[in-house]
């Protein structure tokens, strides 16, 4: 029997490693991405040369790589009224937790996801979440995807399973993990292609990538990438 996944692909640092990383292991891996009115529509834009590109990486990967979802989400933007969906600056909120978080966001693309899966007879999710880096995420906690794997087995009459391959890792780390499954070509890919700036912004280029170079999600992917070329030194 073949082994399949769907693989949450939001054209990112973390969602590309995890793309790779299904495509080294499973036979068929389709992809799913949400429209969900996101401030900048730069990822989105991102992903699909991100998928173009990756599959030259490695002719397996090629054979390997599914049909690609683009669900449109627009209510989940009206409803979330953060930062990623208006003009707001990113602060961290009275719950310590930043604004751009979307209450429940991994819950509901999850279960999309799952929805998805179920009808093309896949039983596996696989996700870039991660406790590391994002502890403030609630709904990017083992725990929390633990519990709705059983959810959705339950609700769905059918075994999910959901795999988080950088649940216990940090930026450097995943930078390593890049390079173990792709070498210096994913590594270039990650750097050029996937986006990960809140502002949504692309015209500075640095080491690590393109982007503001000050939001937190600039900050972390950079300290990320010098800690890990520190390393290998
Ligand atoms: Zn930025």
């Amino acid at each position: 029997m073949s082994s399949k996944a769907v693989v949450l692909f939001s054209g990112g640092q973390d969602s590309t490693v995890c793309l790779a990383w299904a495509l080294d292991r499973y036979e068929t891996v389709e992809t799913i991405a949400f429209d969900y009115g996101q401030r900048h529509r730069v990822e989105l834009d991102q992903r699909r040369i991100v998928l173009r590109n990756l599959t030259a990486i490695n002719p397996s990967w090629q054979n390997r790589l599914g049909e690609d979802h683009l669900v449109g989400l627009p209510e989940l933007g009206k409803i979330s009224e953060t930062a990623l969906t208006r003009e707001a600056e990113i602060v961290l909120t009275e719950n310590g937790l930043p604004s751009t978080f979307v209450p429940g966001r991994n819950l509901l693309f999850l279960t999309y996801a799952a929805a998805i899966a179920y009808r093309r007879g896949i039983g596996r999710l696989v996700g870039g979440m991660c406790e590391t880096d994002y502890s403030g995420y609630p709904d990017c906690r083992n725990a929390t995807l633990e519990s709705l794997a059983a959810t959705l087995s339950l609700g769905m009459d059918a075994k999910f399973s959901i795999e988080t391959p950088l649940m216990y890792l940090d930026k450097a780390q995943t930078w390593a993990m890049a390079e173990e499954l792709g070498g210096e070509r994913l590594v270039e890919l990650i750097v050029e292609d996937t986006h990960t700036c809140y502002l949504g912004e692309r015209t500075g280029r640095h080491d690590w990538g393109y982007g503001c170079g000050g939001c937190p999600a600039c900050e972390l992917r950079a300290k990320g990438y010098l800690s890990w070329r520190s390393a290998m030194i």
